[in-house]
């Protein structure tokens, strides 16, 4: 284990885990910005991911959005990995108030995490955009092309598309846990998604760490940083509080 996170973490009363896809990658779930991450790969789609993923694209082009969505940003088969699983075990043992994350999985809360502040949504909630009906992901993935409420409308991922803002009351949500941290740990962010990477400005306490396999725009300002394995890294945190 890193002496320095460990000293880090046995002094921190109220740690906060700011994290976005490269969390995810080592359960299987690629992410965009990596080497071999979804927007270096051939998607199959006319126009780049980015835009794709974007809400005008959706509202146009509700067909190709869905056959980009469910091919690879669903996916069920995916389990917590070791880092999920030591932020959640840091959660139950009082050390770590709140994971923020920008991912849209779902595996923070399947390895037992139970403060979880989604800035971008969840692929396992979607509604009707007509009347408001809420959905699990059933329908999404059992529909062929676009899914259709019952009503009629076309049913949309609870998610925070391009061109569209985040929820004030999440936002709100996040900066009051930052700004009462005392160590935040970054993890598997490229933090160049904004307004969510504008967030850490909130933070004021004494330890920034930053957990990264690339540099970051913030590596300058962290106290700690580590160009590593998140999963690795946070292993060693996977601690036995049943006992
Ligand atoms: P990103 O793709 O821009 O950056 C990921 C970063 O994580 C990279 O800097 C990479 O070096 C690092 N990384 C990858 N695997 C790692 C690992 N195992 N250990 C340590 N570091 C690792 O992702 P982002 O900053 O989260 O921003 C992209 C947006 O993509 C977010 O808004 C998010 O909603 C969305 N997204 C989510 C998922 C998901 O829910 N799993 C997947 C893809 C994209």
């Amino acid at each position: 284990m890193n002496d320095e996170l460990r000293h880090i973490m046995e002094a921190s009363d109220r740690i906060v885990f700011f994290g976005g896809a490269g969390v995810s990658t080592e359960s299987g779930i690629p992410d965009f910005r990596s080497a071999d991450g979804l927007y270096r790969r051939d998607s199959g789609t006319r126009v780049p991911p980015e835009e794709v993923l974007s809400r005008t694209f959706f509202l146009r082009h509700p067909d190709e959005f869905y056959t980009f969505h469910k091919a690879n940003l669903i996916h069920p088969e995916a389990q917590p990995n070791d880092a999920h699983k030591a932020l959640a075990a840091l959660e139950r043992v009082g050390k770590l108030s709140a994971v923020i994350t920008q991912n849209i999985d779902g595996l923070h809360q399947a390895a037992g995490s139970k403060h979880v502040v989604e800035l971008h949504g969840n692929v396992y909630r979607n509604y009707c955009m007509e009347c408001g009906k809420r959905y699990g992901i059933d329908v999404v993935v059992a529909a062929d092309g676009v899914p259709r409420c019952e009503c009629g409308g076309v049913i949309r991922p609870d998610v925070v598309l391009y061109e569209e803002p985040l929820d004030q009351d999440v936002i709100a949500e996040a900066l009051a846990e930052l700004s009462r941290a005392d160590t935040v740990i970054v993890g598997g962010t490229s933090l160049v998604v904004y307004p969510a990477a504008g967030l850490l400005e909130a933070f004021r306490g004494p330890n920034l760490v930053l957990i990264n396999r690339e540099e970051t725009p913030y590596d300058r300002r962290a106290s700690l940083v580590l160009h590593a394995s998140i999963a690795q890294t946070l292993a060693p945190f996977i601690v036995d509080d049943e006992s």
